[in-house]
């Protein structure tokens, strides 16, 4: 069960405003940056038929939201700050950012967003009011934060104070939580304890917003981390407004009604997981596909080597049959050729010779003819030289 904090607890936070000089261009602003700002304007004129509003008046009413497109705001710090610390409340400022498109990045100096750690209280100005605050002068202070502040108190206060930096007012602001305040009680009870003057309470916690212009919810929300806690002495009723202490389900809904996250950013969310798996089966059926064709690849590669090997080793062994079939051939040429060509003749030295030692065309015609020589040459001593010696002798 929640307990009540007591009022010394609780430092209340107070929405800043704009010097009275600065409401009507800031109002200008707001519906400049996002037109959707004027629409609470006009419903509070139509609300208000009977009431004579001053200008003024009715552009402090002027919604302050950033674009519905997105928020992306810089950070930095009016003191110099251990970077843990500003890591921490940089991190408590990015918590809005799972819910709605809203980002905030520290900047060494000149942030959009200026933050005092020295400053009285806890505030910040609402929305677009922010951009209408001088250089060097904060727009959210968070008094005395530090390392050492308790977790529970980032989450309520400086989720809270980046709250009205988006252009979230008060959610105890609300006719519903308004209604129940005895004004007196709270002007006693604020001046008391915060310093507030009587305007001051007026402003921050008697001027109800109309709930005709409050799209958000039916009913207020006494648990959205807009809402602050409010005590039971000063409620009508003597029933305390507990006050949100974290962002809850309705300020998620409503800040990412106000500033939808991207679609990409939600198909992430929702579907990823579905989009993740159908990603995986395609990686692992196009594996397996990869794998399929590599295995025939291989085995056609395969098959066709050794087709290839068998043609060769067929080919190899027909012409080492041809080769061989060639060789008899030859050798059966060759044994009817001798004879043929050269003529039997035991003087001569070549008829002896084997086959190998045949000396092959034109040698082995003067061969024979040097054969045929020998022959007449030896015809001719044996037969005719005896009678020419005879007859040469007689002339003599
Ligand atoms: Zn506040």
């Amino acid at each position: 069960m929640k307990t009540t904090p007591t009022p010394a607890e609780v430092i209340a936070c107070s929405l800043k405003m704009l010097p009275e000089d600065q409401w009507i261009p800031a109002s200008e602003t707001a519906i400049r940056i996002n037109p959707a700002n004027k629409a609470h304007l006009h419903q509070f004129r139509q609300a208000f038929t009977d009431t004579v509003i001053p200008p003024a008046h009715l552009a402090l009413l002027t919604a302050k939201r950033w674009p519905s497109t997105g928020v992306s705001l810089t950070v930095s710090f009016l003191e110099a700050i251990d970077p843990a610390l500003a890591t921490r409340i940089l991190s408590h400022m990015n918590s809005w950012t799972q819910y709605c498109n809203a980002k905030f990045t520290q900047v060494s100096a000149n942030g959009q967003v200026r933050i005092s750690l020295l400053g009285n209280g806890y505030w910040s100005y609402l929305g677009t009011d922010i951009l209408h605050i001088a250089a060097g002068q904060a727009t959210m202070n968070l008094q005395g934060f530090s390392m050492a502040t308790a977790e529970s108190e980032y989450h309520r206060v400086v989720r809270h104070e980046t709250g009205h930096t988006l252009g979230f007012p008060h959610e105890h602001t609300r006719s519903e939580i308004v209604n129940r305040i005895d004004p007196v009680k709270a002007k006693a009870y604020f001046l008391a304890n915060d310093g507030w003057d009587a305007n001051m309470v007026t402003a921050q916690v008697l001027t109800p917003l109309n709930d005709s212009a409050l799209i958000e919810t039916a009913h207020a929300d006494p648990n959205s981390i807009m809402c602050y806690w409010l005590p039971a002495s000063i409620m009508k009723d003597g029933i305390a407004v507990a006050g949100g202490t974290d962002i809850d389900a309705q300020d998620q809904q409503f800040a990412g009604m106000v500033y939808p996250l991207p679609p990409k950013q939600l198909l992430k969310d929702h579907k990823d997981v579905k989009l993740e798996k159908v990603e995986i089966k395609e990686k692992n059926e196009k594996i397996e596909h990869k794998e399929k064709l590599e295995k025939i690849e291989h085995k056609e590669k395969i098959e066709h080597k050794e087709k290839i090997e068998k043609l060769e080793h067929k080919e190899k062994i027909e012409k080492l049959e041809h080769k061989e079939k060639n060789e008899i051939i030859e050798h059966k040429t060759f044994d009817h050729k001798i004879p043929d060509i050269i003529p039997v003749n035991p003087n001569n030295p070549v008829v002896g010779a084997t086959s190998s030692q045949v000396p092959s065309g034109l040698e082995q015609r003067v061969s024979e003819l040097e054969t045929v020589v020998t022959s007449l040459t030896a015809f001719i001593d044996s037969s005719l030289r005896p009678n020419l010696s005879k007859g040469a002798l007689s002339n003599e």
